[in-house]
């Protein structure tokens, strides 16, 4: 073989139709580990890895019948102590002396295989990286939501249970706490402005005699009727509770006496009128309006006291605080 074949920086091999290895250069060779009387006349299976054996007969020899060349194969030779070598593979069909020859030529891709392999296994780690932070991040996501969730829930049980505090369970209007509150910010919030505001005690007369009569569930519908009518004289900024038993209170806010008079009246009326499946369903009603002075507690006993002289006075009846003062 000529020497610069030889030593090239490349291995070449020479096969026949058969397969057998007919002409091999020393760089190849020392690549295996073979002495060239090895290996000449052997078979090219000899020098290749299994799963290559059948890439070779699959692929490469009926592809250098057909074409006449093969480029950029990409298999692996086994060196005589069974290591592995990937190689780049170019082969060329040439006839010489009337003989034919598979020439071919090899690079070792070694480098480029372990740093393939790397890749591969960072690009694997990568993927799955990916896949776990979308796991964690999806499941992150689930216990945002149901802490959400739940957080609404915390809300809507507060809501209820603050609503459970401020109201009146049988007829749904504030309670008697709440009412209290509420007088202590309006007398606040209007006192120093000297604007009016007005209370109203409004208490059913003779409701014992209903519940006597017709029994405590009757009394109970009444009651309710009693909270549904009050609400709809409520203009948005009033505010109607039940202050006892069959006792209510409305807080008006911006009424002088003469408007708290008139709504007194009307309130008044209105029950009279109604039907509540009982016969003759009246109210008494004290009103007491803010003056300067005065204190939660002069208005709200001002209104008690202007409620028992409607009372004294026979019963559906509307007595102002004003008018006692005169007597
Ligand atoms: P007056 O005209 O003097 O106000 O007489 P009255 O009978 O309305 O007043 P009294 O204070 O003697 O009686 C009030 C009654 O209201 C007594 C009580 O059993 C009843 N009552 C209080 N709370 C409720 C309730 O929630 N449901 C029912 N059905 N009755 C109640
Ligand atoms: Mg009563
Ligand atoms: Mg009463």
């Amino acid at each position: 073989m000529d020497e610069k074949l030889d030593f090239a920086p490349c291995g070449y091999l020479s096969l026949d139709d058969h397969g057998t290895i007919l002409e091999i250069n020393g760089t190849l060779l020392d690549l295996l580990d073979y002495h060239r009387q090895e290996i000449q006349g052997q078979h090219i299976n000899l020098i290749l890895t299994l799963a290559s054996q059948s890439f070779y007969q699959l692929y490469f020899f009926p592809m250098i019948r057909i074409q006449g060349k093969v480029e950029a194969m990409y298999i692996s030779l086994e060196t005589k102590a069974g290591q592995e070598i990937p190689i780049l593979l170019n082969a060329s069909r040439n006839e010489r002396d009337g003989v034919v020859f598979n020439d071919c030529i090899c690079f070792p891709m070694k480098e480029r295989y372990e740093y393939e392999q790397v890749l591969l296994a960072a690009k694997k780690e990568t993927d799955d990286r990916n896949r776990m932070k979308k796991k964690q991040i999806a499941e992150l996501d689930m216990l945002r939501q149901e802490l959400e969730s739940k957080q609404k829930e915390l809300l809507d049980l507060n809501e209820k249970l603050q609503k459970l505090a401020e109201t009146d369970g049988l007829t749904g209007l504030w309670n008697r706490r709440s009412l209290q509150e509420k007088l202590t910010s309006s007398i606040a919030a209007y006192s120093g402005e000297l604007q009016s505001l007005s209370l109203l005690l409004i208490d059913i007369d003779f409701f014992k005699s209903i519940n006597d009569n017709y029994g405590h569930m009757v009394g109970d519908k009444v009651l309710q009727q009693m909270g549904r009518l009050l609400e709809e004289e409520c203009r948005k900024e009033d505010i109607a509770a039940r202050y006892g038993g069959e006792e209510f209170a409305l807080i008006l806010p911006d009424t002088d006496q003469a408007d708290a008079l008139k709504i007194a009246e009307k309130i008044r009326v209105r029950v009279e009128g109604a039907n509540w499946g009982v016969p003759s369903m009246t109210v008494s009603i004290g009103a007491a309006t803010f003056l300067p002075g005065d204190t939660e507690r002069s208005l709200q006993s001002n209104a008690d006291y202007a409620l028992y002289a409607s009372k004294d006075a026979g019963r559906n009846l509307v007595t102002h605080a004003s008018e006692l003062v005169q007597v």
